[in-house]
């Protein structure tokens, strides 16, 4: 889906599925061809979004099989760059213009391969000028979740993005809390504790940067057997969902917990 979205995306929750590099294009393609009316029905549910965000080979294929669906596309990164000699990369502009809604930037993956705070800055800029709505994943490592230290590791990860954020205060985007210990480990904070740390990265985009059109979303671990508990999150503002959502079954599930 592209166009104009922005209107009123943001009061609803979003799902969004990171399908990283689990499959190949071919296994990718199968997949979601199989799990076309289950997608459409997804799709179809005004009360949420839904966006799926598959390896970047499988864009343009994904896009064309869920087009008129009313699934959103999304990207997994983009370049810090505009256009020009990077090898090997993706331009934000690029994104948009295969159909994509979404960039996930700054996934710890991607922290942990390279990318600084201020190259994140430099992606989320880029995914503003491009008209994508950033999908921004911040998260402490669990020695910082022991220490409980959460909240001041965030604000850092935050305050590196106050500049970019603050010059786009009118542009839509969403941050992912995602606790670097729980993604993929079957480990999660308890739902207080989650809602806690929201309300801290709330008052922290409101009051420090001015931002009113975000979502603040949970990664990490979410499957259809803890999303029930997981919904007790207040604000509930949707999920960032890996391995569990690369069985559809399993994301609609997940997703039919909160309605
Ligand atoms: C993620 O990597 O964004 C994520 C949430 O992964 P998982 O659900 O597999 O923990």
């Amino acid at each position: 889906m592209s166009g104009l979205f922005f209107c009123s995306f943001m009061s609803k929750p979003l799902f969004a599925a990171n399908w990283k590099m689990y499959r190949s294009y071919a296994q990718t393609i199968e997949q979601c061809k199989k799990d076309l009316d289950l997608l459409r029905r997804l799709g179809a549910n005004a009360t949420i979004d839904v966006a799926l965000l598959p390896s970047t080979d499988a864009l343009s294929a994904v896009g064309q099989i869920v087009a008129a669906t009313g699934i959103y596309l999304g990207a997994q990164d983009c370049s810090a760059h505009d256009l020009g000699a990077y090898t090997g990369q993706v331009a934000a502009q690029s994104l948009r213009e295969l159909g994509c809604s979404f960039v996930i930037i700054g996934h710890s993956e991607r922290r942990a391969a390279s990318d600084t705070d201020e190259i994140i800055a430099q992606k989320v800029g880029q995914a503003f000028k491009a008209g994508l709505a950033p999908i921004i994943c911040i998260g402490e490592p669990e020695a910082v979740y022991n220490l409980g230290q959460t909240q001041q590791f965030l604000t850092k990860q935050l305050q590196a993005l106050q500049s970019i954020l603050s010059a786009h205060t009118t542009h839509h985007f969403n941050i992912a809390y995602e606790p670097v210990w729980a993604i993929g480990s079957g480990k999660t904070p308890t739902p207080p504790e989650i809602s806690n740390t929201i309300s801290c990265i709330r008052n922290f985009l409101e009051t420090e940067i001015g931002s009113s059109q975000f979502r603040i979303l949970y990664g990490g671990s979410v499957n259809q057997k803890n999303a029930g508990e997981l919904k007790n999150i207040e604000p509930f503002e949707g999920f960032l969902v890996g391995k569990a959502s690369l069985d559809i079954q399993e994301f609609a599930h997940i997703i039919n917990m909160i309605e």
